[in-house]
């Protein structure tokens, strides 16, 4: 990368290219000059002289953009530049005296937007994953036009060249860096004067990387947790990379794998983070992991060992497997961990690295269990498993399987476009992802599953539904804590009865824990495995040959410049002129769109699924136009929903936690102001009726 006082003789150069072109004008009569530009091509740059404009107007040369989107965003510098000249301009002007009063007049802002130009083109290609083959030729072209420009793609997009890793725990191991981490994230979230300290929560899991080979990853990822005490931009960070472990199998040693890790963890407990020249102290949040990730880095007994709770002391009872039958078993906390009071528990071989931190992290406190592992992926799997292949008493027929499977599929176009995926019939279960799991669990189970599962397991299954769904909801989690609490404890108490005593594997004993949880941290979102997960498909995706993984990753990711953040802004897509409008509004609104997002609503007229919001006034509206007025607003004109009672009454009325069965949609047209909406809400067909459920985490 060129430092600025190189790209500022180079745009000298270029700007005094421009400037004898003009001085010595090959002149037309409309008034353009042509001018080659720098280097060769057939391509022209036009520059526009007006007949009338002074040499002040000639000095202060500026990128003019062409105009900012609805979406607020500034096209880059453009590629036609044209400067305006005044026919009383003197062209006896000393050329010496020009480039003085250039350089006063060119501002920091006009190098700032030709070097955002290779930002963004450097994040295009990292984004569109363009090879660097392709980069280069593209560079090879921007070159004659811009000669600052890199020719070399890995110029353009810092590609670290030299990757020193090292070779422990039977395989080999990079150091990102923790404090490098969160500097980039606290740049990303172009962090102002906050809190005094920065909270970091750590997810380390495993991830394969082929199915024909063992070769995994096993990354050491964190993420800022309380950012919107930096920025009122966002409220939640990306994970970012601290370190990245290679081998074929698990780390050999965890004290040699969190080496590093527990170094630099160590020296910024002790010494705080530095961003901009002030020193944060750095908390630990948590450590969030699924449960064979704990035991390996807390040092104790896997899931399935008789000790292998990591919340209660109950020693397992074998039934078939280890079960865990006691729900309300002694609880373990930090201080019996510390003193090893439960020798069962403990490895005898290791102690965890962890523990010889200055400011010891909770072993037990600060290890939450996760909700997408234990419920998601743990639980409702094993619920539809025990659905199609489990005891015969409980297994459904196969004419009931595709009953469930057309509601399913009936629901696709009905799932609005948060959900990264849609409905699939049960038969593909083995295949579905956590977050199908927990679209059935959340939204469309209660509705496929009603009349079909018999009435005992689907009482059962609402159970877990209602639960999961406060413990989710960050409005309602910490009212309604020890009322899903309960919940929990009768559905595995339920669940033992119905499926068989040996059933009730670690997965399912583990619910009757998470209430503390949500105690402890809020919302079972805010220590979810979702956001890692996402990340580590991220990487994994990186990846564009096989050999030397490691050096790869940490190459691309090295290209993903901090300044390819992008900010979530509000904007209308799709203007249109179709209606409908409302009298009340006709006069005062200026355009239509059919699309909006604002915060994190988003609201689509072209998709059923997405046009469904909650009201202050708790009416369920559909969004029929998107209108902004002559002053600039934006409003909704809404068709509200005649009909409202329960979907469900057990395990309580449905409307105590926002669901409901709906009728028909009223024909007249309101006007909404963007504050008087809720949260969005699904909305899903059910026989000649809707019930409407609110989509959590789209909160405003
Ligand atoms: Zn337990």
């Amino acid at each position: 990368m060129a430092s600025f006082w190189t790209k500022r003789r180079q745009l000298h150069a270029e700007v005094d290219s421009y400037m004898d072109a003009i001085l010595n004008p090959v002149d037309d009569d409309c008034g353009i000059i042509d001018i080659q530009p720098v280097g060769d091509d057939c391509s022209t740059v036009d520059i526009q002289c007006n007949t009338s404009c002074d040499l002040s107007s000639l000095m202060s040369v500026n990128f003019q953009c062409d105009q900012e989107t609805d979406c607020g965003e500034v096209r880059p510098p453009c590629m036609s530049t044209k400067i305006t000249t005044d026919e009383t301009m003197s062209v006896a002007e000393p050329v010496g005296e020009l480039e003085s009063d250039i350089s006063l007049n060119y501002s920091d802002n006009d190098f700032d937007e030709i070097a955002s130009l290779e930002d963004e083109i450097s994040c295009w290609a990292t984004e569109h994953r363009i090879s660097q083959t392709a980069v280069g030729g593209l560079l090879k072209i921007l070159h004659k036009w811009f000669p600052h420009f890199p020719l070399d793609s890995r110029t353009l997009q810092h590609t670290v060249t030299d990757v020193v890793t090292k070779e422990t725990a039977k395989g080999s191991y990079y150091h990102y860096g923790l404090e490098r981490g969160i500097q980039d994230e606290l740049c990303r979230l172009s962090a102002g004067n906050g809190s005094d300290s920065v909270a970091v929560q750590f997810n380390i899991d495993g991830l394969p990387l082929y199915k024909s080979s063992s070769a995994q990853f096993w990354p050491i990822l964190g993420a800022v947790v309380n950012c919107c005490e930096f920025s009122a931009a966002k409220d939640c960070s990306d994970p970012f990379l601290v370190g990245l472990y290679f081998g074929y199998s698990k780390p050999s040693d965890v004290n040699e794998f969190l080496s590093d890790f527990v170094s630099e963890l160590s020296l910024l407990q002790k010494c705080g983070v530095n961003y901009c020249g002030k020193q944060y102290r750095l908390q630990v949040h948590s450590f969030c992991c699924d449960m064979p990730a704990r035991a390996f880095i807390k040092c104790v007994t896997g899931h399935s060992g008789y000790g292998g709770c990591d919340k209660c002391e109950q020693h397992g009872k074998y039934v078939k497997c280890v079960t865990f039958p006691d729900s309300h078993a002694r609880l373990r906390t930090d201080e019996s961990f510390a003193a090893m009071t439960d020798v069962r528990h403990h490895s005898k071989d290791y102690v965890s690295p962890l523990m010889s931190l200055p400011k010891p992290v909770g072993m037990v406190s600060q290890f939450p269990i996760d909700y997408m592992h234990l419920v998601c992926l743990g639980v409702t799997r094993k619920l539809v498993s025990l659905w199609l292949h489990g005891p015969l008493k409980t297994r459904l027929g196969r004419q009931s399987v595709e009953r469930i499977n057309e509601r399913l599929i009936s629901l696709k176009q009905h799932v609005p476009c948060e959900f990264q995926r849609k409905p699939r019939s049960l038969s593909e279960y083995e295949r579905w992802k956590a977050t199908e799991y927990r679209q059935m669990l959340l939204y469309t189970g209660p509705l496929a599953l009603s009349g079909i599962l018999p009435t005992a397991l689907y009482d059962n299954f609402m159970l877990l539904s209602v639960a999961i769904r406060m413990f989710l909801s960050p409005d309602i989690c910490h009212d309604m804590c020890d009322y899903g609490h309960g919940l929990l404890l009768l559905f595995v108490e339920h669940f033992g009865q119905l499926y068989g005593a040996d059933k009730i594997s670690y997965n399912v004993h583990g619910l009757v824990h998470l209430g503390d949880e949500v105690k402890r941290f809020g919302q079972l979102d805010s220590v979810s495995s979702f956001p890692y997960e996402n990340y580590l498909g991220k990487i994994k995706r990186l990846l564009k040959k096989p050999n030397s993984p490691l050096q790869q990753i940490v190459r691309r990711l090295s290209e993903q410049s901090t300044k390819c953040a992008k900010v979530e802004v509000s904007c209308v897509k799709q203007e249109h002129s179709e209606g409908p409008l409302h009298d009340c509004i006709t006069s005062q609104c200026e355009y239509q769109y059919k699309e909006l997002v604002h915060g994190r609503l988003h609201i689509k007229l072209t998709s059923p699924g997405d046009r469904f919001v909650l009201l202050k006034d708790t009416s369920i509206v559909s969004v029929e136009n998107i209108v902004r007025t002559t002053s600039g607003s934006i409003g909704l004109l809404c068709r509200q929903f005649r009909v409202v009672q329960d979907f469900f009454s057990y395990p309580l009325p449905s409307r105590e936690i926002g669901i409901f069965r709906l009728g028909d949609l009223g024909k007249k047209l309101t006007f909404h102001s963007l504050s008087e909406v809720v949260q969005k809400v699904v909305v899903l067909p059910q026989k000649h009726e809707y019930v409407c459920i609110p989509l959590i985490h789209t909160r405003q």
